[in-house]
């Protein structure tokens, strides 16, 4: 794909505007910020139809699953809510022997910032960050992803309708694109995608020192410990996993069950299917396909190992993969050694909680992790010995919906969080600031310090 700038500018020159326009102040004032986010909101309602559309025709996504790329909007209004009370300065207290004087927090937005999405949900994922950018005063240049042209078309579009381009503006494109964007000096790179890219946006960003959040993936397990609601954990389970066909990042990537447990679950799983998918899930109306050739191939070639349980079929003309369970797979096996990223679930089992949580705390740490247990001593037992971007104990992906939850990785999973307020403070500098009056001005931190010494020890509690 070639690059389309959204107005006759080099990427320099685009970059240049949005600087000069930062410098202005407009974007500081809180009522430009709301009223910003309100051309958004209009602009999103304006084109809800054309969303879902772009995302049938992207990733054959079913209609109300398109909705969840239009449910951006319910974070945007979380923000407009609640966006007055955020950019207030935060009072501080002040330790005794700094008083007189007042301390606060003074959130400022950055600057310019790049913000960089991926094809699985190309428009939820590039205008949440970028609600949260807005919000915090920033200006920001968009690079969607370019495997999913349809959406990118409709946020271009949306974009170039809603904002004068010197405070938002999209630059369409491949690697090419984001590359030479990133070879600009941003005041922030947000990065939404894999691992490996990952690196390589942390790595261009590193010649300018400029500070990055990186959403990334993983692999997300699940565990089923026997206390849990068969029937409630298998709807879940595969309703997370249907979702976009497992093109998720915080799909469940796979299930530790306890052993005995596991014929019951597989059976409950396999029901589950068949009831949301019917017995041809190929000719469901509710069933994402693959995003392209490329996964499509890698999905199907992890299906090679393993005893496929229920599902398995596939049409590479139609980028469909049926759900399917596998069980029989090794921790070695290609399959458990990357994110799946796919409508495939393997089974694994284990004896003791403690062996389940030793396989997950010996592999690079999920996005999420997933427990079904009642036991309150089972849930504090993961709580306190796991780690992970978020834990979700007896659903899966609502997390991601709950606006005061910070969403991000952990280690491999990524860098930074987002979502609500925490999205605010990541496009914000907390500036420190520091009051004293000109009335009082003791005389025993100034030199000459001959004598002063006891009192220096007794503010430091030492005498
Ligand atoms: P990707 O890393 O391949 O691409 C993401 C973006 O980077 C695209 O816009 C692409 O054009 C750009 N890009 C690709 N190669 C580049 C390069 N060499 N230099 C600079 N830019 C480059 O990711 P993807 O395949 O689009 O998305 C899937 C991945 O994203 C999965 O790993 C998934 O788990 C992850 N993801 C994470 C989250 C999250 O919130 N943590 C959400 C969605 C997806």
């Amino acid at each position: 794909m070639t690059t389309t700038l959204v107005a006759p500018f080099s990427m320099a020159d685009l970059l240049q505007r949005q600087r000069d326009f930062f410098a202005t102040g407009a974007t500081r004032d809180l009522g430009f910020r709301l009223a910003q986010l309100q051309k958004l909101r209009a602009g999103i309602v304006r084109y809800q139809d054309e969303i879902v559309a772009a995302a049938k025709a992207d990733l054959g996504r079913p209609a109300f699953e398109g909705y969840f790329e239009v449910g951006a909007i319910s974070e945007l209004d979380y923000v407009l809510k609640h966006l007055r009370s955020w950019a207030r300065p935060r009072k501080v207290s002040l330790p005794l022997n700094q008083k007189p004087g007042s301390a606060w927090v003074q959130p400022e937005p950055l600057g310019v910032a790049l913000i960089i999405g991926p094809w699985n949900y190309p428009f939820q994922l590039m205008i949440s960050p970028l609600v949260g950018a807005i919000a915090a005063g920033n200006c920001a240049i968009l690079k969607p992803s370019e495997l999913a042209p349809a959406t990118s078309r409709v946020l271009a579009k949306l974009v170039a309708e809603t904002f004068d381009p010197a405070h938002v503006a999209l630059v369409e494109g491949g690697v090419e694109t984001a590359q030479a964007l990133l070879a600009e000096r941003f005041d922030h790179v947000f990065f939404t995608g894999g691992e490996r890219v990952g690196k390589v946006v942390m790595q261009a960003a590193a010649q300018h020192l400029t500070p990055v959040t990186l959403e990334l993936g993983g692999k997300s397990p699940c565990i089923v410990t026997p206390d849990a609601d068969l029937a409630v954990t298998a709807r879940r389970i595969v309703w997370g996993k249907g979702l976009n066909a497992g093109q998720t990042c915080i799909a469940p990537d796979y299930v530790l069950v306890q052993e005995s447990l596991k014929p019951a679950l597989v059976e409950a799983l396999k029901q589950r299917i068949q009831a949301c998918y019917g017995d041809n899930p190929a000719q469901s109306p509710d069933l994402s396909r693959i995003v392209n050739e490329g996964q499509f191939d890698r999905l199907v070639g992890l299906l090679d190992r393993g005893n496929i349980l229920i599902g398995g079929d596939h049409n590479r003309s139609e980028r469909f993969i049926a759900p399917t369970l596998i069980d029989g797979v090794t921790w070695d096996d290609p399959m458990m050694q990357e994110e799946i990223f796919g409508p495939i679930l393997p089974i694994l089992t284990y004896r003791t909680l403690d062996e389940a949580i030793s396989a997950i705390n010996q592999r690079p740490k999920p996005l999420a992790l997933y427990l079904f247990s009642k036991d309150k001593a089972t849930q504090d037992r993961v709580i306190h010995h796991t780690t992970s971007g978020s834990l979700c104990i007896n659903d899966v992906i609502l997390q991601v919906a709950v606006w005061d939850l910070p969403f991000g990785g952990v280690g491999n999973s990524g860098i930074g969080h987002y979502h609500g307020i925490h999205s605010f403070n990541t496009f914000s500098h907390l500036k420190s600031v520091l009051k004293k009056p000109f009335w009082i001005d003791l005389d025993w931190r100034y030199p000459p310090y001959d004598g002063k010494i006891q009192i220096f020890k007794r503010f430091l509690g030492l005498s």
